[in-house]
């Protein structure tokens, strides 16, 4: 069953309905998240079952996924990153336009699970900014789930102007991205 889109906050009457440009925005960018899935190890499977017809991303208007960063502006991130990977994994986000968002699925994309070695980089935040973290090893589908609505509770949420501000500026800067 498709989710329910929610009416929008503002001033009605017949056949019309007065709002605020951010909030159209916000609603239409919700519900058309076209995720870049950049998945590396097993809770790539996991994100398998949530795109399959029992969990079914498409649910949420996700369900278009694409290879391209160019086209994408949701980067879920799943599975172990190797520190050979991280200069991938930083210009594939880089490629990405603005707005885009981050959602790093699962205790390897988080922190380096249990991969405490030499090889594996101890969280993506080390190298790009993360907007949700979903716990587990694995975490389920319904977890998943829970970290794209996350998301989308940003998204729907974001002043289109937030990606001007000084403090995103200033978060792009402390990583060096320009
Ligand atoms: S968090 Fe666990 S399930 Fe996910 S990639 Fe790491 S080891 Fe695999």
């Amino acid at each position: 069953m498709s989710q329910k889109v929610e009416k929008l906050d503002g001033f009605e009457g017949p056949g019309f309905l007065a709002t605020s440009l951010d909030k159209a925005v916000g609603l239409a960018r919700k519900n058309s998240l076209w995720p870049l899935p950049f998945a590396t190890s097993c809770c790539g499977i996991e994100f398998m079952a949530t795109m399959a017809s029992t969990y079914d991303l498409g649910r949420f208007g996700a369900e278009r996924l694409s290879f391209s960063p160019r086209q994408a502006d949701l980067l879920m991130v799943m599975g172990t990153i190797s520190k050979k990977m991280g200069p991938v994994l930083r210009q594939v986000y880089e490629q990405m336009a603005e707005p885009k968002w981050v959602l790093a699925v699962g205790a390897c994309a988080t922190t380096g699970g249990i991969f405490d070695t030499y090889s594996v980089l101890q969280g993506i935040d080390r190298i790009i900014p993360v907007d949700v973290y979903v716990p587990g090893c694995p975490p389920r589908p319904e977890q998943i789930l829970d970290g794209v609505l996350k998301i989308q509770e940003l998204v729907q949420n974001e002043s289109r102007r937030r990606r001007e501000s000084p403090e995103y500026l200033e978060l792009l800067a402390s990583y060096g991205i320009e």
